[in-house]
């Protein structure tokens, strides 16, 4: 056994309805460690080139970290990873709760999904037991319905993930769910399982991991919870979580606001985590081990119904109350909480419908395409959409596509403000005086997704800050001087997207060290006695970096003609100044954007195509990729 894992893959495919435990290979832990390294390799090695998204050989995966599951803060995290539904290249998601620790505690470190089963079914993993049987009436019901009445059939103690009718029904941005409310948001990767005809896994473990040093884990976890709970923002930052941000963001003028055409919302008091706490929040939600819940459970109720919701937190606020200016914070949650039953990814879904809100506004789309008028700040024109993205009714099965697909399709112009990069919805910060942040959203190697990087700290404040003291350095909105577009925002994007990939990786929720200022190291040191491997925070790092070039050549074999002009955002982005706020009249130019990417390929070693060449592929142990990628004649 090694130290600190399960020891186990699970292999299942539902074409034949084999089932294979097979011992983790202790290369691929060396080399990639967990989580989204393990996502990379396996996704890399064993789907075939030109696979189709949806083709049943196509993987879906989960995978967790080494940490996952372990006497640590915050350990509670699953990787998810597939071909594409939304870009076509590599992706990913991570989720929070306590799935990742169950599946641990069942004997698996990673579930690897082949293959399509012949009728809807469910999985499910009981220790050793592992079954796939009929979904039945499960089917067709959406991911909280389905979640308790699984909850209901097998015992509380399975941890569920499901998917809603958009997963069944593949829309490109369609989720997986878990604990009423956690999502595998960004990806697709909900529509892949639909493609899998597979509804739902449950999953219930009742062994144990081996800890390399059982006494001083269980010392140093002790401790780490201490400090986490010492920290200066921690009575500041739990209390709202992630919509503790809103102010802030507002404050500087990166709130994404009317489909990107602004980046300030002028009623942000009434969707901001003060509104969360004071008009719906029930209790906190945590996922497993955290000891700084930011889930905030409630209750909404609003004209077009009321339901108990998880949330919204930032992104869904931004999404929803700015992008597409829903007034009050009731109204965002009853959003948050529909996307959650139908199973979608509320940050895709925002940047959607905002798109088509100003596509009708502009007179792009009428009252005949989309079967009825629709307007920004109308909860009514939310809700109806939602439905018909879910069920791909009428103008649904178009938006069902993602943003660039429908753009494409509608045509007149309406590209220039279809905010996405590859394919993949913009999450929530307008960039257009945030050099750093355009940056890091244009290199994500997911499409346009901030938990790759998120460099507003330096594009606002200089350096690297964690978000308790960015927030508490600024209480007023003020006029923001104009952007400085420098080289160093190449440094600061990849040094990002190492440390966050390297949480993706060890199981771990990255919120205490980010937000918090919990310190990195405390992370090595962990994962020194959990697996008996010394290594420091910068030799771990390394693998993040093998992970970045890998994921990059992944989707260079994968994405037809893949080059630079896929990292490019929208035109809007460089060429319309911000309408109003604090940034009013900035923007970053298309040479700024050009010289950002020049930046960036050349401190990552990469062609000005945006290729990886032989030798950077060669130099963190990437042989046989950069071989194959010459054989096919890519690099
Ligand atoms: S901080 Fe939030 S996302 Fe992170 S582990 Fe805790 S509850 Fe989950």
């Amino acid at each position: 056994m090694i130290p600190a894992y399960a020891g186990y893959i699970l292999r299942v495919n539902l074409d034949d309805e084999s089932i294979q435990k097979e011992p983790l290979p202790e290369a691929l832990v060396r080399q990639f460690i967990g989580g989204r390294g393990f996502v990379a390799k396996i996704l890399y090695d064993e789907i075939a080139p030109g696979t189709e998204p949806f083709d049943p050989q196509n993987l879906l995966i989960a995978a967790t970290g080494p940490l996952t599951g372990h006497f640590v803060p915050a350990s509670g995290k699953t990787h998810f990873g597939t071909k594409s539904p939304a870009t076509g290249g590599y992706a990913d998601s991570n989720m929070g709760g306590h799935f990742g620790p169950q599946l641990k505690y069942a004997g698996y470190d990673i579930l690897l999904i082949r293959g399509r089963a012949q009728k809807p079914s469910i999985l499910v993993i009981d220790d050793d037991s592992v079954e796939i049987r009929p979904a039945g009436n499960r089917w067709g019901l959406g991911s909280l319905t389905t979640e308790k009445k699984l909850k209901d059939d097998l015992g509380e103690d399975f941890q569920i993930l499901t998917i809603g009718p958009a997963g069944e029904n593949q829309v490109r941005y369609a989720c997986i769910s878990h604990d009423f409310g956690r999502q595998a948001g960004r990806t697709g990767v909900g529509a892949v399982m639909g493609s899998k005809n597979l509804k739902s896994i449950a999953v219930r473990g009742t062994k144990s991991i081996p800890v390399a040093d059982l006494d001083q884990a269980y010392e140093k976890g002790k401790e780490a919870y201490h400090k986490v709970k010492a920290k200066p923002g921690f009575e500041g930052w739990t209390p709202e979580g992630t919509a503790g941000i809103t102010n802030w963001t507002n404050e500087v003028g990166v709130f994404p606001t009317r489909n990107f055409q602004t980046s300030f919302a002028e009623h942000y008091e009434d969707i901001n985590g003060k509104a969360v706490i004071e008009k719906l929040k029930i209790t906190d939600k945590g996922c497993f081990g955290c000891p700084t819940p930011c889930g905030k459970y409630g209750h909404t109720t609003t004209a077009a119904g009321s339901a108990h919701v998880e949330g919204p937190e930032f992104e869904t606020i931004a999404l929803f109350g700015g992008n597409c200016v829903l007034k009050t914070v009731e109204e965002v949650a009853y959003a948050n909480y529909l996307c959650d039953e139908l199973g979608i990814d509320t940050i895709s879904a925002g940047v959607v419908i905002g798109w088509a809100m100003e596509c009708f506004e502009k007179g792009i789309l009428s009252n005949e395409d989309l079967g009825r008028d629709i307007a920004f700040s109308d909860l009514d024109s939310v809700v109806y959409l939602l439905n018909q993205i879910a069920t791909r009714d009428g103008i649904g099965d178009l938006l069902a596509e993602g943003v660039k697909v429908a753009a494409h399709r509608i045509g007149k112009h309406s590209d220039r403000f279809a905010i996405h990069v590859k394919g993949l919805e913009w999450s929530g910060y307008e960039c257009r005086n945030a050099p750093s942040m355009m940056l890091a959203y244009m290199t994500a190697d997911v499409g346009a997704h901030h938990n790759r990087a998120w460099v507003l700290g330096h594009d606002m404040a200089g350096a690297w800050t964690n978000v308790h003291d960015l927030i508490a350095s600024k209480t007023e909105i003020e006029a923001q001087p104009k952007a400085i577009v420098s080289d160093r925002s190449a440094e600061y994007v990849i040094e990002s997207q190492h440390k966050r990939s390297l949480f993706d990786v060890l199981g771990n929720c990255r919120l205490q060290m980010m937000e918090l200022g919990f310190e990195a190291e405390e992370y090595a040191e962990l994962y020194t006695v959990i697996t008996g491997e010394k290594k420091s925070w910068e030799e771990l790092i390394t693998v993040s970096e093998r992970i970045w070039h890998l994921t990059r050549a992944f989707s260079v074999r994968e994405m037809d003609g893949f080059g630079r002009h896929l990292d490019y955002p929208p035109p809007r982005m460089y060429e319309d100044p911000i309408k109003d706020g604090p940034n009013k009249g900035h923007f970053l130019s298309k040479a700024d954007i050009d010289n950002l990417l020049d930046w960036y390929y050349t401190a990552r070693g990469w062609n000005q195509k945006g290729i990886p060449t032989q030798q950077t592929l060669s130099s963190v142990g990437l042989v046989a990729v950069a071989e194959e990628l010459q054989n096919l004649g890519l690099i």
